[in-house]
């Protein structure tokens, strides 16, 4: 067995890092952060340059690489915190169309997104956010050609610097098995839609978008009406191991971190990185990065490969939230004061792998889909 990284995933590596250590040093982050969109527009347009937008998408739509390299490009993005509506585009709205589109959608819009012409994001959870299909109370009612789209959507991730919404609303009764909902892709600028963003604790953007009598034609609809739940559960499953890989990056970088200030403090005339306890809480730190990105690297390639990922997608989510958990924990710890000011980078990893485990899904989640697959 290899479990190493193909050269073409090396290069990919080596591409992003250097890309990224140029482009969105620590200042860009904080900006970031305070920033209404959290989008630079020439960043983007250089990320579009080299091709990432396209990432995972088949060539015919501008495409290029595969989901491993995705994985590989987000494990880079998590090293540095990177924050905008990269993940939301690329790694869920464009696998959702993927997922779900006929060669007519498909052509519409992944070459845009391909190209960074185009942001898409997927409105899901509502009041109720358990990942469920009998949560969603939007509603789409079918109208001669259109369907008019009624009610409201919680955290929807960059939904301002979205030009298409994928929204899951509810077309039918609901049957306990997912049957009954639909996705239908919207135009942002459609008469309304109104948006509101909400306060997060890592400085993401997340909307609560209102959806009033809002138009769509029955052409925009992604798969089969009532059967929409189908793809979002693909889509979770990718975008789950798509969000271990982001904090596998960010355990990793918070790793070093901690490392570098663990050689560099004194304390009591010795670099606290000297003393047994600070050594092993950094080796429990390396195991639990080292175990994560098996973990997620291992689901990936089962989705690459086009095999049934449910459990290892599952699994992997369940256990990197832990860990990283436990190497923020770990890193506050050896850093000491300094880890809890606003100056040092740690509080934005630690935030960051927080809203990380949460969304998509978080841990309870995760341990009922296990516990399902087991019944
Ligand atoms: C919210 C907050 C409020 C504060 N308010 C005040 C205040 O009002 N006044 C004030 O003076 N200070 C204040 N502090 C600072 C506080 O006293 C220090 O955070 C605390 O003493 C830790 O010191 P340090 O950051 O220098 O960590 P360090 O002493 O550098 O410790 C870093 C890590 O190394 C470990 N370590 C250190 N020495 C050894 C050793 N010999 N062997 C093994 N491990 C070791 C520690 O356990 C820790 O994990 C405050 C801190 C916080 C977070």
């Amino acid at each position: 067995m290899d479990f190493g990284l193909n050269e073409q995933q090396e290069m990919m590596q080596t591409l992003a890092r250097d890309f990224l250590a140029g482009e969105y040093p620590n200042k860009v982050l904080k900006a970031m952060v305070k920033d209404e969109k959290g989008c630079a527009p020439e960043l983007w347009e250089k990320m579009a340059e080299m091709n990432l937008m396209g990432l995972s998408l088949p060539e015919e739509y501008g495409g290029v690489g595969d989901f491993l390299d995705l994985i590989v490009v987000l494990e880079e993005m998590g090293r540095v915190c990177f924050l905008g509506p990269y993940f939301s585009t690329v790694a869920v709205g464009a696998a959702a169309i993927m997922a779900g589109g006929n060669k007519e959608q498909r052509e519409k819009y992944l070459p845009d997104i391909a190209s960074g012409k185009a942001n898409v994001t997927l409105a899901l959870t509502e009041r109720k956010v358990e990942y469920e299909a009998d949560a969603l109370q939007t509603m789409t009612i079918s109208r001669g050609g259109y369907f008019v789209i009624n009610g409201t959507k919680l955290f929807v991730p960059d939904a301002q610097a979205a030009d298409f919404i994928i929204c899951a609303a509810r077309t039918g009764e609901s049957n306990g098995g997912g049957d009954g909902t639909t996705l239908i892709i919207v135009d942002r600028n459609e008469p309304g839609i109104t948006m509101r963003p909400l306060k997060t604790v890592s400085g993401e953007k997340l909307y609560e978008v209102i959806f009033e009598n809002v138009k769509s034609s029955a052409r925009n609809v992604l798969g089969e009406v009532n059967h929409g739940w189908r793809i979002v559960e693909k889509v979770l499953q990718r975008a789950n191991v798509a969000r271990c890989a982001e904090m596998v990056g960010l355990a990793q970088q918070s790793l070093n971190m901690t490392l570098d200030y663990a050689k560099e403090r004194i304390a009591f005339g010795h670099p606290i990185g000297a003393f047994q306890a600070i050594q092993h809480r950094c080796a429990d730190m390396l195991i639990d990065v080292e175990g994560s990105r098996f973990a997620t690297y291992q689901a990936a390639w089962r989705l690459n490969e086009g095999l049934d990922a449910a459990k290892e997608a599952a699994a992997a989510k369940a256990w990197v939230s832990r860990a990283c958990r436990r190497v923020m924990t770990s890193a506050h710890q050896v850093h000491g004061a300094i880890g809890f000011t606003e100056d040092h980078l740690l509080h934005y990893y630690t935030k960051r792998a927080l809203a990380c485990e949460f969304s998509y899904g978080g841990n309870d989640v995760q341990l009922a889909k296990l516990a399902a697959l087991y019944k």
